[in-house]
Protein backbone atom coordinates (compact mmCIF):
# COMPACT_ATOMS: atom_id res chain seq x y z
CA UNK A 1 0.00 0.00 0.00
CA UNK A 2 1.49 3.52 -0.69
CA UNK A 3 1.57 6.38 1.33
CA UNK A 4 0.56 9.30 1.31
CA UNK A 5 1.66 12.07 3.83
CA UNK A 6 -0.24 15.08 4.59
CA UNK A 7 1.25 18.69 5.88
CA UNK A 8 -0.80 20.77 7.71
CA UNK A 9 -3.86 19.22 9.55
CA UNK A 10 -6.54 22.53 8.44
CA UNK A 11 -9.60 22.40 6.05
CA UNK A 12 -7.35 21.66 3.49
CA UNK A 13 -5.10 18.54 4.96
CA UNK A 14 -7.93 17.01 6.86
CA UNK A 15 -10.28 16.67 3.22
CA UNK A 16 -6.59 15.33 1.59
CA UNK A 17 -5.86 13.28 4.40
CA UNK A 18 -10.19 11.12 3.92
CA UNK A 19 -9.77 11.51 0.52
CA UNK A 20 -6.58 9.36 0.21
CA UNK A 21 -7.65 7.05 2.89
CA UNK A 22 -10.95 6.34 0.65
CA UNK A 23 -8.62 5.91 -2.42
CA UNK A 24 -6.57 3.31 -0.01
CA UNK A 25 -3.81 4.82 0.51
CA UNK A 26 -2.06 4.50 3.84
CA UNK A 27 -2.08 7.92 5.26
CA UNK A 28 -0.40 10.27 7.79
CA UNK A 29 -0.97 13.56 8.40
CA UNK A 30 1.33 15.96 10.57
CA UNK A 31 1.15 18.87 12.00
CA UNK A 32 3.78 21.06 13.88
CA UNK A 33 1.07 23.26 15.71
CA UNK A 34 -2.06 22.11 17.14
CA UNK A 35 -5.14 20.80 15.37
CA UNK A 36 -8.60 22.11 15.87
CA UNK A 37 -11.13 19.77 18.03
CA UNK A 38 -13.24 19.65 15.00
CA UNK A 39 -10.55 18.05 12.53
CA UNK A 40 -9.52 15.62 15.54
CA UNK A 41 -12.84 14.18 15.46
CA UNK A 42 -12.58 14.07 11.71
CA UNK A 43 -9.71 11.86 11.54
CA UNK A 44 -10.78 9.92 14.47
CA UNK A 45 -14.06 9.09 12.47
CA UNK A 46 -12.41 8.02 9.63
CA UNK A 47 -9.74 6.43 11.51
CA UNK A 48 -6.70 8.71 10.20
CA UNK A 49 -3.00 8.23 11.63
CA UNK A 50 -1.65 11.85 12.85
CA UNK A 51 0.68 13.93 15.02
CA UNK A 52 0.57 17.40 16.69
CA UNK A 53 3.11 19.21 17.59
CA UNK A 54 5.91 17.99 16.02
CA UNK A 55 7.07 16.57 12.79
CA UNK A 56 8.19 13.40 13.05
CA UNK A 57 10.65 13.19 9.84
CA UNK A 58 11.11 8.70 10.62
CA UNK A 59 7.46 9.11 10.31
CA UNK A 60 7.20 11.40 6.96
CA UNK A 61 10.35 10.86 4.97
CA UNK A 62 9.18 7.19 4.29
CA UNK A 63 6.10 8.55 2.26
CA UNK A 64 5.34 8.03 -1.22
CA UNK A 65 4.01 11.54 -1.84
CA UNK A 66 3.33 14.75 0.59
CA UNK A 67 0.34 16.75 0.12
CA UNK A 68 0.89 19.82 1.54
CA UNK A 69 -1.41 22.86 3.16
CA UNK A 70 -0.98 26.02 1.21
CA UNK A 71 -0.28 28.06 4.53
CA UNK A 72 3.30 26.03 4.63
CA UNK A 73 6.09 28.03 2.90
CA UNK A 74 8.60 25.75 0.29
CA UNK A 75 11.13 27.04 2.57
CA UNK A 76 9.47 24.81 5.70
CA UNK A 77 12.34 22.59 6.89
CA UNK A 78 10.17 19.33 6.71
CA UNK A 79 9.48 20.51 3.01
CA UNK A 80 13.30 20.72 1.74
CA UNK A 81 13.64 17.39 3.51
CA UNK A 82 11.11 15.97 1.35
CA UNK A 83 12.56 17.75 -1.66
CA UNK A 84 15.93 16.66 -0.77
CA UNK A 85 14.86 12.48 -0.72
CA UNK A 86 13.39 13.09 -3.73
CA UNK A 87 9.30 12.90 -2.39
CA UNK A 88 6.51 14.39 -4.63
CA UNK A 89 5.26 17.33 -2.94
CA UNK A 90 2.11 18.50 -4.75
CA UNK A 91 -1.22 20.09 -3.23
CA UNK A 92 -4.62 19.51 -2.41
CA UNK A 93 -5.92 20.82 -5.46
CA UNK A 94 -3.64 18.51 -7.34
CA UNK A 95 -4.36 15.82 -5.78
CA UNK A 96 -8.29 16.10 -5.51
CA UNK A 97 -8.38 16.63 -9.36
CA UNK A 98 -6.74 13.48 -9.98
CA UNK A 99 -9.73 11.46 -8.27
CA UNK A 100 -12.82 13.81 -10.01
CA UNK A 101 -14.05 13.97 -13.78
CA UNK A 102 -16.54 16.78 -12.59
CA UNK A 103 -15.55 20.36 -14.60
CA UNK A 104 -13.50 22.82 -12.81
CA UNK A 105 -13.87 26.50 -13.03
CA UNK A 106 -11.11 27.99 -11.20
CA UNK A 107 -10.77 31.83 -10.01
CA UNK A 108 -7.73 33.21 -9.14
CA UNK A 109 -6.20 36.76 -9.03
CA UNK A 110 -5.02 39.15 -5.84
CA UNK A 111 -8.29 40.68 -5.50
CA UNK A 112 -11.61 39.71 -5.87
CA UNK A 113 -11.55 35.56 -5.66
CA UNK A 114 -13.82 34.96 -3.14
CA UNK A 115 -16.85 37.49 -4.42
CA UNK A 116 -16.60 36.31 -7.96
CA UNK A 117 -16.55 33.06 -6.51
CA UNK A 118 -18.93 32.89 -4.13
CA UNK A 119 -21.15 34.69 -6.94
CA UNK A 120 -20.37 31.78 -9.66
CA UNK A 121 -21.60 29.42 -7.17
CA UNK A 122 -25.12 31.14 -6.67
CA UNK A 123 -25.03 30.94 -10.31
CA UNK A 124 -24.89 27.77 -10.91
CA UNK A 125 -26.73 26.61 -8.09
CA UNK A 126 -29.74 28.88 -9.61
CA UNK A 127 -29.48 27.50 -12.53
CA UNK A 128 -30.03 23.90 -10.98
CA UNK A 129 -26.30 22.79 -11.35
CA UNK A 130 -24.82 19.72 -9.84
CA UNK A 131 -22.47 21.86 -8.40
CA UNK A 132 -20.01 23.11 -5.02
CA UNK A 133 -18.22 25.90 -4.20
CA UNK A 134 -14.61 25.03 -2.53
CA UNK A 135 -10.84 25.81 -2.58
CA UNK A 136 -10.16 28.30 -0.60
CA UNK A 137 -13.28 28.91 1.19
CA UNK A 138 -16.07 26.62 2.63
CA UNK A 139 -15.67 22.62 2.60
CA UNK A 140 -11.88 21.53 0.52
CA UNK A 141 -12.10 20.18 -2.84
CA UNK A 142 -10.79 17.13 -1.44
CA UNK A 143 -13.18 16.86 0.94
CA UNK A 144 -16.24 16.88 -1.43
CA UNK A 145 -14.46 14.60 -3.91
CA UNK A 146 -13.88 12.29 -1.33
CA UNK A 147 -17.73 12.46 -0.02
CA UNK A 148 -19.97 13.57 -2.60
CA UNK A 149 -18.37 14.10 -6.27
CA UNK A 150 -19.95 16.50 -8.11
CA UNK A 151 -20.47 17.41 -11.82
CA UNK A 152 -19.39 20.76 -11.45
CA UNK A 153 -16.72 22.81 -9.27
CA UNK A 154 -16.44 26.40 -9.00
CA UNK A 155 -13.13 26.84 -6.98
CA UNK A 156 -11.32 30.03 -5.37
CA UNK A 157 -7.55 29.27 -5.72
CA UNK A 158 -4.81 31.02 -3.71
CA UNK A 159 -1.48 32.04 -5.53
CA UNK A 160 -0.28 29.00 -2.44
CA UNK A 161 -2.58 26.22 -4.11
CA UNK A 162 -1.67 26.90 -7.57
CA UNK A 163 2.28 26.74 -6.48
CA UNK A 164 1.27 23.11 -5.94
CA UNK A 165 0.11 22.32 -9.14
CA UNK A 166 1.54 19.73 -11.70
CA UNK A 167 -1.66 18.40 -14.00
CA UNK A 168 -4.36 19.70 -12.54
CA UNK A 169 -6.23 21.77 -15.41
CA UNK A 170 -9.14 23.99 -14.69
CA UNK A 171 -12.24 23.56 -17.87
CA UNK A 172 -12.53 27.46 -17.49
CA UNK A 173 -10.10 29.79 -15.51
CA UNK A 174 -10.78 33.29 -13.81
CA UNK A 175 -7.57 35.51 -13.70
CA UNK A 176 -9.92 38.45 -11.29
CA UNK A 177 -6.46 40.89 -11.53
CA UNK A 178 -2.96 40.61 -10.68
CA UNK A 179 -1.26 43.60 -8.02
CA UNK A 180 1.26 43.04 -5.09
CA UNK A 181 0.72 40.93 -2.64
CA UNK A 182 2.00 37.74 -0.08
CA UNK A 183 5.61 39.61 -2.02
CA UNK A 184 7.06 38.26 1.53
CA UNK A 185 6.33 34.48 0.46
CA UNK A 186 7.56 35.51 -3.14
CA UNK A 187 11.01 36.82 -2.26
CA UNK A 188 9.82 40.43 -2.39
CA UNK A 189 10.33 39.55 -6.11
CA UNK A 190 6.46 40.59 -7.88
CA UNK A 191 7.52 38.45 -10.68
CA UNK A 192 7.83 35.14 -8.51
CA UNK A 193 3.68 36.38 -7.96
CA UNK A 194 2.61 37.05 -11.03
CA UNK A 195 4.03 33.84 -12.44
CA UNK A 196 2.44 31.51 -10.02
CA UNK A 197 -0.97 33.42 -10.56
CA UNK A 198 -0.46 32.24 -14.11
CA UNK A 199 0.25 28.77 -13.68
CA UNK A 200 -3.59 28.78 -13.47
CA UNK A 201 -3.61 28.57 -17.45
CA UNK A 202 -0.41 26.38 -18.10
CA UNK A 203 -1.89 22.62 -18.18
CA UNK A 204 -4.92 24.52 -20.43
CA UNK A 205 -6.21 22.52 -23.31
CA UNK A 206 -7.53 25.38 -26.52
CA UNK A 207 -11.26 24.31 -25.95
CA UNK A 208 -10.69 25.21 -22.46
CA UNK A 209 -11.78 28.77 -21.37
CA UNK A 210 -9.82 31.67 -19.79
CA UNK A 211 -11.22 34.92 -18.19
CA UNK A 212 -9.31 37.83 -17.88
CA UNK A 213 -9.20 41.26 -16.91
CA UNK A 214 -7.42 43.09 -19.55
CA UNK A 215 -7.95 46.32 -17.63
CA UNK A 216 -5.39 45.24 -15.53
CA UNK A 217 -1.98 46.67 -16.68
CA UNK A 218 0.03 43.44 -15.29
CA UNK A 219 -2.73 40.74 -16.73
CA UNK A 220 -2.97 42.32 -20.28
CA UNK A 221 1.12 42.48 -20.37
CA UNK A 222 1.92 39.29 -19.16
CA UNK A 223 -1.02 37.79 -21.84
CA UNK A 224 0.43 39.40 -24.70
CA UNK A 225 3.63 38.13 -23.98
CA UNK A 226 2.57 34.97 -23.32
CA UNK A 227 -0.43 34.44 -26.44
CA UNK A 228 -1.93 31.70 -24.61
CA UNK A 229 -3.98 29.67 -27.07
CA UNK A 230 -7.26 28.76 -25.48
CA UNK A 231 -10.43 30.24 -25.48
CA UNK A 232 -9.86 33.95 -24.69
CA UNK A 233 -12.49 35.68 -22.62
CA UNK A 234 -11.14 39.25 -21.60
CA UNK A 235 -13.58 41.72 -19.41
CA UNK A 236 -12.94 45.51 -19.44
CA UNK A 237 -14.74 48.31 -17.96
CA UNK A 238 -12.65 51.21 -18.98
CA UNK A 239 -11.66 53.18 -21.60
CA UNK A 240 -10.74 52.13 -24.52
CA UNK A 241 -12.87 49.08 -24.20
CA UNK A 242 -15.71 50.54 -22.76
CA UNK A 243 -17.99 53.42 -23.01
CA UNK A 244 -18.81 54.03 -26.71
CA UNK A 245 -15.38 53.87 -28.04
CA UNK A 246 -14.42 51.23 -29.68
CA UNK A 247 -17.82 49.26 -30.96
CA UNK A 248 -16.56 46.55 -32.79
CA UNK A 249 -15.31 45.48 -28.96
CA UNK A 250 -18.61 44.74 -28.45
CA UNK A 251 -19.19 42.21 -31.38
CA UNK A 252 -15.66 39.97 -29.62
CA UNK A 253 -16.36 37.40 -26.94
CA UNK A 254 -15.57 38.48 -23.86
CA UNK A 255 -17.37 41.62 -21.35
CA UNK A 256 -17.63 45.06 -21.86
CA UNK A 257 -19.48 48.47 -21.06
CA UNK A 258 -22.32 49.26 -23.57
CA UNK A 259 -22.82 52.74 -22.04
CA UNK A 260 -21.69 53.85 -18.55
CA UNK A 261 -24.76 51.77 -17.09
CA UNK A 262 -24.78 48.60 -18.87
CA UNK A 263 -22.25 45.79 -19.63
CA UNK A 264 -22.86 43.15 -21.99
CA UNK A 265 -21.03 38.99 -22.11
CA UNK A 266 -20.76 36.77 -24.81
CA UNK A 267 -19.69 33.82 -25.46
CA UNK A 268 -20.36 31.73 -28.36
CA UNK A 269 -23.89 32.86 -29.03
CA UNK A 270 -25.33 33.29 -25.93
CA UNK A 271 -25.12 37.01 -24.76
CA UNK A 272 -26.62 38.84 -21.47
CA UNK A 273 -26.63 42.07 -20.79
CA UNK A 274 -26.71 43.79 -17.27
CA UNK A 275 -27.44 46.89 -16.05
CA UNK A 276 -25.27 47.74 -13.17
CA UNK A 277 -27.51 50.25 -11.13
CA UNK A 278 -29.75 46.75 -10.59
CA UNK A 279 -26.66 45.00 -9.15
CA UNK A 280 -26.97 44.07 -5.80
CA UNK A 281 -23.00 44.68 -5.06
CA UNK A 282 -21.65 48.19 -6.00
CA UNK A 283 -18.60 49.40 -7.11
CA UNK A 284 -16.43 48.79 -10.02
CA UNK A 285 -14.20 46.68 -8.62
CA UNK A 286 -17.90 44.43 -8.16
CA UNK A 287 -18.52 45.34 -12.02
CA UNK A 288 -15.25 43.45 -12.73
CA UNK A 289 -16.18 40.78 -10.69
CA UNK A 290 -19.96 40.40 -12.22
CA UNK A 291 -18.55 40.33 -15.81
CA UNK A 292 -16.31 37.35 -14.40
CA UNK A 293 -19.02 35.23 -13.04
CA UNK A 294 -21.60 35.92 -16.15
CA UNK A 295 -18.76 34.70 -18.51
CA UNK A 296 -17.58 31.59 -16.57
CA UNK A 297 -21.62 31.42 -16.46
CA UNK A 298 -21.83 31.34 -20.04
CA UNK A 299 -19.28 29.39 -20.83
CA UNK A 300 -20.23 26.46 -18.49
CA UNK A 301 -23.87 26.91 -20.11
CA UNK A 302 -25.82 28.67 -18.24
CA UNK A 303 -29.12 30.65 -19.54
CA UNK A 304 -29.20 34.08 -19.44
CA UNK A 305 -31.73 35.02 -17.88
CA UNK A 306 -30.70 32.62 -14.20
CA UNK A 307 -27.18 35.00 -15.08
CA UNK A 308 -29.22 38.03 -14.51
CA UNK A 309 -31.45 37.81 -11.85
CA UNK A 310 -28.35 36.33 -9.53
CA UNK A 311 -26.62 39.11 -10.50
CA UNK A 312 -29.43 41.34 -9.43
CA UNK A 313 -30.28 39.66 -5.80
CA UNK A 314 -26.97 38.65 -5.21
CA UNK A 315 -25.45 40.87 -1.78
CA UNK A 316 -22.52 40.20 -1.61
CA UNK A 317 -20.35 38.19 0.73
CA UNK A 318 -19.44 39.48 4.59
CA UNK A 319 -16.60 41.37 5.11
CA UNK A 320 -16.70 43.24 1.70
CA UNK A 321 -17.68 46.52 2.03
CA UNK A 322 -20.35 45.63 4.17
CA UNK A 323 -22.75 47.47 5.97
CA UNK A 324 -21.71 47.55 9.63
CA UNK A 325 -24.63 49.81 10.85
CA UNK A 326 -25.01 53.86 11.28
CA UNK A 327 -24.63 55.40 14.69
CA UNK A 328 -25.83 59.67 15.63
CA UNK A 329 -25.84 59.54 11.28
CA UNK A 330 -22.13 58.20 11.02
CA UNK A 331 -22.15 55.10 8.79
CA UNK A 332 -19.79 52.23 9.51
CA UNK A 333 -18.58 49.87 6.75
CA UNK A 334 -16.59 46.50 7.37
CA UNK A 335 -13.90 45.95 5.00
CA UNK A 336 -11.87 43.71 7.38
CA UNK A 337 -11.18 41.28 4.43
CA UNK A 338 -9.05 45.09 2.64
CA UNK A 339 -5.81 43.17 3.59
CA UNK A 340 -3.68 44.39 1.11
CA UNK A 341 -3.31 48.25 -0.67
CA UNK A 342 -5.00 47.64 -4.34
CA UNK A 343 -8.86 46.23 -1.91
CA UNK A 344 -7.95 49.24 0.19
CA UNK A 345 -7.46 51.51 -3.03
CA UNK A 346 -11.45 50.11 -4.49
CA UNK A 347 -12.51 51.10 -0.81
CA UNK A 348 -11.40 54.19 -0.27
CA UNK A 349 -12.39 55.21 -4.36
CA UNK A 350 -16.10 54.22 -3.35
CA UNK A 351 -16.67 56.60 -0.58
CA UNK A 352 -18.76 59.38 -1.50
CA UNK A 353 -18.66 61.38 1.94
CA UNK A 354 -15.82 62.45 4.45
CA UNK A 355 -14.01 59.52 5.63
CA UNK A 356 -12.33 58.21 8.74
CA UNK A 357 -10.47 55.61 7.67
CA UNK A 358 -9.14 52.43 10.24
CA UNK A 359 -6.21 51.05 8.59
CA UNK A 360 -3.28 48.86 10.02
CA UNK A 361 -2.05 45.18 10.96
CA UNK A 362 0.51 43.30 9.58
CA UNK A 363 2.66 44.86 6.88
CA UNK A 364 3.41 42.34 3.73
CA UNK A 365 5.73 44.77 2.09
CA UNK A 366 3.31 47.47 1.50
CA UNK A 367 3.60 50.22 -0.76
CA UNK A 368 0.97 52.96 0.32
CA UNK A 369 1.87 55.35 -2.54
CA UNK A 370 -1.03 55.21 -4.91
CA UNK A 371 -3.31 55.44 -1.95
CA UNK A 372 -2.25 59.08 -1.21
CA UNK A 373 -4.31 60.81 -3.88
CA UNK A 374 -7.41 59.10 -2.56
CA UNK A 375 -6.24 59.65 0.89
CA UNK A 376 -5.70 63.45 0.36
CA UNK A 377 -9.12 63.65 -1.41
CA UNK A 378 -11.76 61.41 1.00
CA UNK A 379 -9.89 60.74 4.18
CA UNK A 380 -10.63 63.47 6.96
CA UNK A 381 -9.13 61.28 9.25
CA UNK A 382 -7.04 58.05 9.65
CA UNK A 383 -6.90 55.99 12.82
CA UNK A 384 -4.13 53.51 12.78
CA UNK A 385 -4.82 50.04 14.25
CA UNK A 386 -1.91 47.76 15.29
CA UNK A 387 0.66 46.78 17.22
CA UNK A 388 3.23 48.71 14.80
CA UNK A 389 1.89 51.55 13.13
CA UNK A 390 5.19 53.82 12.47
CA UNK A 391 4.88 52.78 8.44
CA UNK A 392 1.43 53.93 8.44
CA UNK A 393 1.92 57.39 10.03
CA UNK A 394 4.93 58.26 8.26
CA UNK A 395 2.94 57.51 4.97
CA UNK A 396 -0.03 59.44 5.50
CA UNK A 397 1.30 62.38 8.19
CA UNK A 398 0.51 65.52 6.12
CA UNK A 399 -1.22 63.68 3.48
CA UNK A 400 -4.57 63.66 5.60
CA UNK A 401 -5.53 66.14 8.11
CA UNK A 402 -5.29 63.68 11.00
CA UNK A 403 -3.19 60.74 11.87
CA UNK A 404 -4.18 58.54 15.21
CA UNK A 405 -1.96 55.91 16.99
CA UNK A 406 -4.18 53.15 18.56
CA UNK A 407 -3.36 49.77 18.97
CA UNK A 408 -6.73 48.38 20.29
CA UNK A 409 -10.01 47.90 18.71
CA UNK A 410 -11.16 49.60 21.95
CA UNK A 411 -9.34 53.14 21.49
CA UNK A 412 -9.87 52.60 17.55
CA UNK A 413 -13.28 52.91 18.12
CA UNK A 414 -13.61 55.35 20.87
CA UNK A 415 -11.86 57.83 19.16
CA UNK A 416 -14.27 57.24 15.47
CA UNK A 417 -17.33 58.06 17.36
CA UNK A 418 -15.42 61.44 19.06
CA UNK A 419 -14.17 62.58 15.78
CA UNK A 420 -16.68 61.21 12.92
CA UNK A 421 -19.47 63.69 13.00
CA UNK A 422 -23.53 62.73 10.96
CA UNK A 423 -23.20 62.70 7.13
CA UNK A 424 -19.24 60.44 7.74
CA UNK A 425 -18.14 57.30 7.01
CA UNK A 426 -15.73 55.16 8.91
CA UNK A 427 -14.31 52.47 7.29
CA UNK A 428 -12.57 49.77 7.91
CA UNK A 429 -10.05 48.71 5.13
CA UNK A 430 -6.68 48.03 6.89
CA UNK A 431 -4.79 46.93 3.75
CA UNK A 432 -2.71 44.77 5.86
CA UNK A 433 -3.53 41.23 7.70
CA UNK A 434 -4.60 40.97 10.78
CA UNK A 435 -2.69 38.82 12.63
CA UNK A 436 -1.04 41.22 15.48
CA UNK A 437 -4.55 42.08 16.81
CA UNK A 438 -6.87 39.44 16.00
CA UNK A 439 -6.82 35.79 15.06
CA UNK A 440 -7.79 36.28 11.49
CA UNK A 441 -9.79 38.85 9.22
CA UNK A 442 -13.59 37.26 10.09
CA UNK A 443 -12.54 38.14 13.82
CA UNK A 444 -11.39 41.89 12.72
CA UNK A 445 -14.51 41.93 11.23
CA UNK A 446 -16.82 40.46 13.41
CA UNK A 447 -15.18 42.47 16.72
CA UNK A 448 -15.92 45.67 14.70
CA UNK A 449 -19.28 44.83 13.79
CA UNK A 450 -19.95 44.02 17.63
CA UNK A 451 -18.44 47.51 18.60
CA UNK A 452 -20.69 49.19 16.09
CA UNK A 453 -23.75 47.58 18.07
CA UNK A 454 -21.90 48.35 20.78
CA UNK A 455 -22.10 51.97 20.06
CA UNK A 456 -25.52 51.80 18.98
CA UNK A 457 -26.88 50.70 22.48
CA UNK A 458 -25.27 53.51 24.42
P1 LIG B 1 -10.21 37.75 -2.36
O1 LIG B 1 -10.93 36.48 -2.12
O2 LIG B 1 -9.41 37.71 -3.64
O3 LIG B 1 -9.43 38.26 -1.21
P2 LIG B 1 -12.70 39.21 -1.98
O4 LIG B 1 -13.83 39.02 -2.90
O5 LIG B 1 -12.75 38.51 -0.68
O6 LIG B 1 -11.33 38.84 -2.71
O7 LIG B 1 -12.49 40.76 -1.71
C1 LIG B 1 -11.37 41.17 -0.92
C2 LIG B 1 -11.26 42.65 -0.85
O8 LIG B 1 -11.00 43.21 -2.12
C3 LIG B 1 -12.52 43.33 -0.35
O9 LIG B 1 -12.05 44.36 0.47
C4 LIG B 1 -13.20 43.87 -1.58
O10 LIG B 1 -13.91 45.06 -1.30
C5 LIG B 1 -12.04 44.09 -2.55
N1 LIG B 1 -12.36 43.66 -3.92
C6 LIG B 1 -13.31 42.79 -4.30
N2 LIG B 1 -13.27 42.59 -5.64
C7 LIG B 1 -12.24 43.31 -6.11
C8 LIG B 1 -11.68 43.52 -7.41
N3 LIG B 1 -12.17 42.91 -8.49
N4 LIG B 1 -10.62 44.35 -7.50
C9 LIG B 1 -10.10 44.98 -6.42
N5 LIG B 1 -10.60 44.84 -5.17
C10 LIG B 1 -11.65 44.01 -5.01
Amino acid sequence: MKKAVILGGGESGCGSAVLAKAKGWKVFLTDRGTIAPKYLELLDRYGIDYEQGAHTESSILDADLAIKSPGIPDTAPIVVKLHEQGIPVISEIEFAGRYTKGRTICITGSNGKTTTTTLLGRILQAAGYDSAVGGNIGESFAYTVATTDKAWYVLELSSFQLDGIETFRPDIAVLTNITPDHLDRYGYVFQNYIDSKFRIIRNQRPEDYFIYDIDNPVVSREVALRTPALRMLPFAAQHPYGIGTDTSAFDRPGAFLTDGDHFRASVGDRTVTIDIRRMGIKGIHNTYNAMAAALAALAAGVEPAVIADTLYTFEGVEHRMEFAGCVNGVTYINDSKGTNVDSTWYALDSMRTPTVWIAGGTDKGNDYETLKPLAREKVKALVCMGVDNAKLIASFTGVVPAVYDTHSLADTMRICAEIATEGDTVLLSPACASFDLFKNYEDRGRQFKAAVQALQKR
